[in-house]
């Protein structure tokens, strides 16, 4: 087993890779950025290397100093954790080429996945079902509307190379065609220096259903059941669960099953995800992550298994630890997202934490590297700790969380924990009776009432 991993994050992921590295005897090193040196991942790491100035460019996506750092820490293996360069192929192919493995899948297989047209004709050739849509990119204005007729109105026009919900634009009839795929095209182009563009019909009530899958390189693949993503903003996550209110077992079962086999024959290594849209009993392949995701806590709190781990064994060549006939789903889990954002606008709140009390209790599990005291820098992400909780049903499980969620103060800074708190008394919420446009519906009518 490696000795000593370089964290190539911060934040809460940090901390729950060096947990992880922690229990299986391995040695952490830290990165940070000098915005970060009284970070809690550079506190408890057992060394930290400061990698560059606050902004991340300099810092965190910063090739050259990573590598630095752990070359002259000695370290093994380097996990890139989510965001920054979890996703960047060429990273891997730098730290494998340094003699040091990297935490993740091949970059082949990143690359493959960051082409979101290439993606979907993967998922289409290994046997996934996909959205209808065009077929490869969308060359110019008259491919966007003959495309446009061919699929059916509403359409969606989304980044080739997108990611975190950005470059999408919808066309709602055959005048806002062009214009959409234009503003699309520009935004793709400015957000990831790439505009290329392509098309899918526009589902109109989905539920954002995807499924975590792990392979080991010995030919053993299983799913783990599926995370329901459903509440979002923006195109974001706020809340996750498992298991979605809206599958049963045997779909559970079914997609699963064409999900593992779909990645086995992809070759692919590692834990990663396959996102689908669910809709009236039939899904549809949108993208494949190809690394831990932010909401895996989930997963692991109904299945018992330790994600990160299982990254790292695979990483150095072990076997899955479970075989599929092993994997017993045990309750319900919800995830909330805690963002220092005004829960109203939700404009990024950075600043001093002057006050901290984490819930506790039974089932109840909080991923944070905040602390009393501590001051959030405004240069990253405004996630700032993930409440996790569990019960033996939904019901239980939603009773804990508001528990839970009225226990829990963070104060100097605004938080989306008014946010959930509210989400806990909302009937659909209760029910499990949400698609993906229903935050956005619940909160514009909020916002509407008040004014
Ligand atoms: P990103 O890589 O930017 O996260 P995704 O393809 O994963 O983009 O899509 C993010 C979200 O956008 C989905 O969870 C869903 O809410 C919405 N979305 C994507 N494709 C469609 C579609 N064809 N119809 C309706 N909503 C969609």
């Amino acid at each position: 087993m490696f000795e000593k991993v370089l964290i190539a994050n911060r934040g809460e992921i940090a901390l729950r890779i060096h947990r992880a590295c922690q229990e299986m005897g391995i040695k952490t090193v830290a990165v940070h950025s000098t915005a970060d040196s009284e970070a809690m991942h550079v506190r408890l790491a057992d060394e930290s290397v400061c990698i560059g100035p606050p902004p991340a460019a300099k810092s965190y996506l910063h090739i050259p100093s990573i590598i630095a750092a752990a070359e002259i820490t000695g370290a093994q293996a380097i996990h890139p954790g989510y965001g920054f360069l979890s996703e960047n192929a060429k990273f891997a192919e730098i730290v494998t080429e340094h003699g040091m493995t990297f935490i993740g899948p091949t970059a082949e297989h990143i690359r493959l996945m960051g082409d979101k047209i290439a993606a979907k004709q993967a998922a289409i050739d290994t046997g996934m079902p996909v959205v209808p849509g065009s077929d490869g990119g969308v060359k110019d204005e008259a491919d966007a509307k003959a495309n446009g007729k061919r699929i059916g109105y509403p359409v969606l026009i989304k980044a080739a190379a997108g990611g975190g919900g950005r470059g999408m634009k919808v066309a709602r009839s055959e005048d806002e065609v062009v214009e959409a795929f234009n503003t699309a095209r520009a935004e793709a182009k400015a957000a990831f220096g790439n505009d290329e563009v392509y098309m899918e019909k526009y589902l109109t009530h989905p539920r954002h259903i995807e499924i975590q899958i792990v392979a080991d390189g010995h030919g053993n693949v299983i799913h783990l059941g599926e995370r329901d993503c459903s509440l979002q903003r923006r195109h974001q996550k706020v809340l996750e669960e498992a298991p979605s209110p809206a599958l049963n077992a045997e779909d559970r079962a079914r997609i699963g099953q064409i999900t593992a086999d779909a990645i086995k024959k992809l070759g692919y290594l590692g834990v990663g995800t396959v996102e689908y849209l669910y809709e009236d009993g039939e899904f549809y392949f949108i993208e494949m992550n190809t690394r831990l995701q932010v909401e895996h806590p989930v997963t692991e709190m109904i299945t018992g298994l330790d994600l990160v781990r299982e990254q790292i064994r695979i990483a150095n060549g072990a076997q899955l630890s479970a075989r599929q006939e092993n994997v017993k789903f045990n309750g319900h889990a919800i995830e909330c997202r805690v963002n220092a954002e005004d829960p109203r606008t939700f404009r990024p709140s950075p600043g001093k934490i002057t006050g901290f009390h984490p819930p506790g209790g039974l089932g109840v599990r909080l991923d944070s590297a905040i602390y009393s005291g501590y001051a959030i820098p405004p240069n990253y992400d405004s996630l700032i700790g993930k409440l996790i909780v569990h019960g033996r049903d939904r019901a239980e499980c939603l009773m804990r969380l508001r528990r839970a969620l009225n226990e829990m103060v963070i104060t100097g800074v605004e938080t989306t924990l008014p946010l959930f708190r509210d989400l806990m008394s909302e009937p659909d919420v209760i029910n499990g009776d949400y698609s993906i446009h229903w935050l956005e519906k619940n909160l514009a009518a909020k916002a509407e009432a008040e004014s």
